[in-house]
C-alpha cells in the first residue's frame, strides 16, 4: 500500500507544500522512492525504538481531533435545540442540555479509552500461508448483479507455547507476498501499532510502517506518510 508523501524520510519533519526539499534538513523529496528498489536491506534483529514518541504523538493528535469534532457537533445540536425552541432558556432547558451532553459523551469516552488500552505483544513463526477464495454478489450501475471472486490472505503463526493461530492480512496480496514461511514475526502489542515485524529483514529492500501500513524503502529513516520511524534492526 502506498499513501501520500507528507513527511521527510530523512528527519521525519512534516513537509510543506510547494517545496522539493525538506524545510528542516534540505533532504530532497523522493516522490516515488518506493517504486525503485534499493540495495539497502533492513538487517537482522528486532526494531527497538517502539517507544519513540512519534508513534504516540500521532495517536494523541488523532484523539484530540476526534474530541474537538464531537465537541463542535454537540455544541451545534444543543445550540439548534435552544434556537428552535425545543429547549427553553431556563433551568429545565439547561438541565436537558446537560443530560444530552452526558449521554452523548459517555459512549465516546469509553470508546476512546478502550482504543488506547494496551494489547498484548506476541512473537511467533510463520508455519503456513493460506489464501481463502471467497465470492460475493455485486450490483452494477445498470441493475444487473454478478458474482465477483476474491481472496482473503492469512498467515498461520505458531507462538512460543506451540499453539498455531491464524492472522488475517485481509485482501492485501502484496503484504501476503512480503511474509514468508519460517519468518519469525513480532506483533508489538500496543493498540496503536498494528503491523507485524519480521525479525530477518536482510532479503527485503522495503518494509511496511508499523503505524500506518505505508510501504517504505530501507533507505528511508522515517515513513513518508506518517513520519514514524521505519523499522530496521538496531
Ligand atoms: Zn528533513
Ligand atoms: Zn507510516
Amino acid at each position: 500500500m502506498e499513501f501520500g508523501h507528507f513527511f521527510c524520510t530523512h528527519c521525519g519533519a512534516r513537509l510543506k507544500n510547494g517545496y522539493n526539499k525538506c524545510q528542516s534538513c534540505s533532504w530532497p523529496i523522493d516522490e516515488d522512492g518506493d517504486a525503485v528498489p534499493t540495495a539497502v536491506n533492513g538487517g537482522v534483529g528486532w526494531f527497538e525504538d517502539v517507544k519513540n514518541r512519534r508513534f504516540a504523538k500521532y495517536d494523541n493528535q488523532h484523539v484530540m481531533a476526534s474530541i474537538l469534532f464531537l465537541f463542535i457537533l454537540l455544541a451545534g445540536i444543543i445550540g439548534y435545540l435552544f434556537y428552535s425552541g425545543n429547549f427553553e432558556m431556563n433551568a429545565t432547558g439547561f438541565s436537558y442540555a446537560a443530560v444530552l451532553a452526558a449521554l452523548f459523551c459517555l459512549p465516546e469516552t469509553i470508546f476512546l479509552l478502550s482504543k488506547n488500552r494496551r494489547k498484548r505483544e506476541w512473537e511467533g513463526k510463520i508455519v503456513d500461508k493460506l489464501s481463502v477464495e471467497k465470492t460475493r454478489r455485486i450490483k452494477s450501475d445498470d441493475g444487473h448483479s454478478y458474482t465477483e471472486s476474491y481472496s482473503i490472505y492469512q498467515l498461520v503463526v505458531e507462538r512460543a507455547n506451540g499453539k498455531a493461530r491464524k492472522y488475517s492480512l485481509g485482501r492485501d496480496a502484496a503484504l501476503f507476498d512480503y511474509y514468508r514461511v519460517n519468518d519469525y514475526i513480532r506483533y508489538h502489542g500496543k493498540a496503536h501499532l498494528k503491523g507485524l515485524e519480521k525479525y530477518d529483514k536482510r532479503f527485503d529492500s522495503f518494509t511496511y510502517c508499523l503505524k500506518c501500513g505505508n510501504r517504505n524503502n530501507f533507505s528511508r529513516d522515517y515513513c513518508s506518510a506518517c513520519g514514524c520511524p521505519v523499522i530496521k534492526a538496531e
